[in-house]
């Protein structure tokens, strides 16, 4: 991983560190810089979309000449219909009509997630990327991250997960049917559209739920992420089949336990040989403060060969560009509404509730 020739270095005095020179690693670890990068451009990719989208929404609102299309990536911000479309082409073996884009972009950060240890959250998702700066101002500033009591940790986590079930039962029981009623309703249609009025139009309720998050988030690592989020459960349990997992070499390791303080789930990493926890971001912090040479490592488990952060980050680049390719070429990206019907539903967006 390191090229560079590794030092033989003391423990140092009063350290806990086990009683033994130690090869210290050579050269700068890069791989929180690439997943930065990653993490920035999607923001950067996500700020596009939601200005174009905003846009379109605009100029039906306005009632002016339609000029400006709808960018389908904003159905990424529509994870139930993506989990409704999945199950649909499931049952029918047909890409659904109505925000395919959701479904084609769940499916590829189930795949990010499976061959990357949920790599979607700690590498792609906004949300987390947001969660993860807060609470690095709230360690920068208040010198230090709180951690729940172990119970209420635990119970809280297992949230996310109930969460996750309760979205999985109500789909899982919707025959393909009536998938394919509820998304071609009117609220199905315009379903981007109540979301982004969600946060143009933020009732006092939900400011106050978003603040709440957000304060909590600055004092605890990843409150969302770690607690709440349904999609996160989702993404957890498909890199359970991740064939990459952190691995640590029993024999160089030096106990000096900075992976483990350093790991945002809060995961044993200095006390275990592999990683296996559906908790486990990949997100490469532990690998980073590693003060040995060649002794902690994001691991192709099969070949038991490290895996560089810039390998992670093409391999979810591909992933990403390749799925959303792939709908473009096949023609399936964009939803088939038309025209007529934005015009007629967007500026009544108000009118239409759920159905039941
Ligand atoms: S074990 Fe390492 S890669 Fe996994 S979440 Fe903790 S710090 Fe990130
Ligand atoms: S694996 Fe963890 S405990 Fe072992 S040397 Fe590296 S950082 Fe220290």
């Amino acid at each position: 991983m390191h090229s560079a020739p590794a030092e033989i270095e003391a423990p140092a005095a009063g350290s806990g560190q086990a009683e033994r020179p130690y090869r210290r690693r050579s050269g700068a670890d890069r791989s929180q810089a690439i997943r930065s990068f990653v993490q920035f451009s999607f923001i950067a990719l996500n700020l596009w979309i939601g200005v174009q989208f905003y846009h379109f929404v605009r100029q039906y609102e306005a009632g002016s000449t339609a000029v400006i299309t709808r960018p389908p990536g904003v159905e990424g911000w529509l994870p139930i219909a993506g989990l409704m479309n999945t199950r649909y082409l499931f049952l029918t073996g047909n890409v659904p009509a109505i925000h395919p884009a959701a479904m084609f972009l769940l499916i590829a950060f189930l795949a990010a997630s499976i061959l990357f240890r949920k790599a979607f959250c700690s590498w792609l998702c906004p949300v987390g990327t947001l969660s993860e700066y807060l609470w690095k101002l709230g360690r920068d500033t208040f010198k230090r991250n709180f951690r729940l009591p172990k119970w209420l940790d635990i119970g809280l986590r297992s949230l996310k997960y109930v969460l996750f079930g309760l979205f999985a039962y109500a789909v899982v029981s919707m025959p393909a049917q009536a998938i394919a009623e509820f998304l071609g309703s009117p609220y199905g249609v315009v379903a981007d559209v109540k979301m982004l009025n969600f946060f143009r139009y933020m009732g006092t309720a939900a400011a106050v739920t978003l603040a709440v998050l957000v304060i909590a988030s600055i004092f605890v690592q990843n409150f969302w992420c770690r607690y709440l989020c349904p999609y996160g459960a989702l993404m957890g349990l498909a890199a359970l089949l991740s064939p990459l997992r952190i691995r640590r070499k029993v024999e160089t390791c030096i106990d000096c336990a900075k992976c483990a303080k350093a790991c945002p789930s809060r995961l044993p990493v200095d006390q275990l040989v592999q990683i296996r926890s559906a908790e486990c971001l990949g997100c490469l912090e532990c690998v980073a403060v590693c003060p040995v040479e060649d002794t902690l490592h994001m691991t192709f488990v099969p070949a038991r060969k490290p895996v560089h952060a810039w390998i992670m980050a093409a391999g979810v680049a591909v992933v990403f560009l390749g799925v959303v390719g792939y709908a473009q070429a096949s023609g399936h990206w964009h939803s088939a509404i038309p025209e007529w019907m934005y015009r007629e539903f967007i500026p009544r967006v108000n009118e239409y509730a759920h159905p039941r």
